[in-house]
């Protein structure tokens, strides 16, 4: 059968970067015992708070935008077709040329195929969590293309082939002493006396992709927004390699997720000050870098846009799960996650890490390859109050999670659990069983199998010393003494009537 976008299929397997091999709990086992990633966690994720929290108090109707993002969004999603032929018709008159790509498959062929056709064996890059998604530098590499990313942080993952750990700050788990050696081993042309110098590193660099950008005429991007009414894409950057990258190559190849589409330009005035504060900390993005179409003369010469579905329509046809699709990627959710905090992003497998990845990800390739992520959070719901279009993480956690199959043991504990609170003589008993369990000295040791794995990760709760149809039949046998009736003239009352 074939698959066309708009089909509530998942995201496929064995493409792409949304399932992790080893479960949350494995994985976040290890992360554990890295005493530098917890650290770097720790300096950047509060680093990162301070300055959000700062420039968010500035804005007296922060709430009210609140408000706004999200019922743009859900009205976006609410007439996600209509809004996705305005901008295939608008971008197309304005001279660009719109792919529909059902899946990571169809979206890693299509740019494969739109790159090959420039004759070109280089793309240079700018940050995009959609073809990270989608695997799509696997893939080019794959046809004889070299992809260069050229986001400093992402480069450092690039080059240390290893994967991101955090949606803004995708190097987080690396110390500068690292990036050195990273560099010194990868990068072409550095200086061998290359110090571990912030400035320095930068320098490093910005040389490697000055001579990049020059020489290459193929690029590929992301969107954080398109305009429906005009055709209009948009990326967000703070380093300027966004706009050298939208703006120096012949042809621009842009694969942007289907829910980042908005009606109009009005719209965009929201999002544009939710995102940064929310993000980076800044009152506005360093870099704002929209274009339609072409223009002949100025910018790329040929422009095409992939529109991405990869297991949105899935998340869409959920009414419960949808709204994890307003999300604009500003990673507020993961700098204030106490999971997030310690466990860092390799453990959560995708390319999502953080609370909204613990519900997206599962929603997009399908709860059962990502059964552990809707547990990976302690639901304090410091993720819905910092997100600037008020995705209710939480909620959704639950509601995934009631999705999940459980393992035989624990369906079947809870099945003997029912059978027995529905007979009161048998629950009688089952109490006084603990009772003995509690004074055979079980306590503090959890559970034995196979019921042990739910006492692993938390404390089997000390049984009471008595329990509650105990001290009923006691306070039955020995009857409180009658209350004192209140004195018949209370001087208050009095004075009231
Ligand atoms: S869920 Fe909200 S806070 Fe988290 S990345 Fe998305 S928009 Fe930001």
């Amino acid at each position: 059968m074939s698959t066309f976008l708009g089909m509530p299929t998942t995201a496929p397997r064995g493409v792409g970067h949304l399932r992790g091999d080893r479960t949350f709990p494995e994985a976040a086992r290890d992360a554990l015992k890295n005493d530098q990633l917890r650290r770097n966690l720790r300096h950047a994720t509060t680093t990162i708070r301070g300055k959000s929290g700062k420039v968010i108090a500035e804005l007296p109707d922060w709430q009210s935008l609140r408000d706004a993002g999200s019922a743009i969004k859900a009205g976006v999603l609410a007439q996600l077709p209509e809004l996705l032929e305005q901008l295939e018709a608008r971008v197309t008159e304005a001279g660009g040329v719109v792919h529909w790509a059902a899946d990571a498959n169809e979206a890693n062929a299509i740019v494969t195929g739109l790159v090959r056709q420039t004759g070109s064996d280089r793309v240079i890059k700018v940050k995009s969590m959609a073809t990270q998604e989608i695997g799509l530098n696997e893939a080019l590499e794959a046809a004889g293309i070299t992809p260069v990313e050229t986001d400093l942080a992402e480069l450092i993952v690039q080059l240390g082939h290893d994967k991101p750990s955090h949606i803004l700050v995708p190097a987080i788990h690396r110390n500068r002493s690292e990036i050195r050696d990273i560099f010194l081993r990868a990068m072409p042309g550095v200086d061998p006396a290359l110090t571990d110098d912030p400035p320095v590193l930068a320098a490093a660099a910005r040389r490697y992709l000055r001579e990049t950008f020059l020489s290459t005429t193929v690029a590929v991007s992301g969107a954080n927004f398109a305009i429906a009414d005009t055709g209009t894409l948009g990326v967000v950057e703070s380093e300027g390699n966004g706009r050298m990258c939208l703006t120096l190559p012949d042809t621009l190849i842009t694969v942007m997720g289907i829910e980042k589409v908005l009606p109009t330009w009005r719209d965009l005035e929201v999002f544009l000050q939710l995102l940064p504060r929310s993000s980076t900390g800044e009152r506005m993005n360093p870099y704002t870098t929209m274009w339609t179409g072409v223009t002949p003369g100025d910018g790329p010469q040929k422009f095409h846009l992939v529109l991405l579905d990869n297991g949105r329509t899935a998340v869409l046809s959920d009414p419960a799960g949808r709204q994890a699709l307003h999300c604009i990627r500003c990673s507020a959710c993961l700098n204030v996650c106490p999971v997030y905090e310690r466990t860092g992003g390799h453990s959560y497998g995708s390319v999502y890490p953080g609370p909204i990845g613990a519900v997206l990800s599962p929603q997009l390739t399908g709860v059962a390859d990502n059964a552990s992520l809707p547990y990976a959070s302690s639901l304090c719901g410091a993720c819905f109050d910092a997100c600037p279009v008020k995705i209710d993480i939480p909620s959704l956690l639950v509601h995934l999670r009631n999705r999940v199959r459980h393992p035989a043991a624990e369906r079947a504990a809870m099945a003997a659990a029912a059978y027995t609170m529905d007979r009161p003589k048998l629950y009688a008993s089952a109490q006084r069983a603990a009772k003995l369990a509690r004074i055979a000295g079980r306590r503090g040791r959890g559970l034995p199998p196979p019921l042990s794995g739910w006492t692993a990760g938390r404390d089997l709760p000390e049984f009471p010393k008595q329990t509650f149809r105990d001290w009923w039949a006691e306070r039955a046998s020995h009857p409180e003494p009658a209350s004192h009736p209140e004195p018949a003239s209370h001087p208050e009352r009095a004075e009231e009537t």
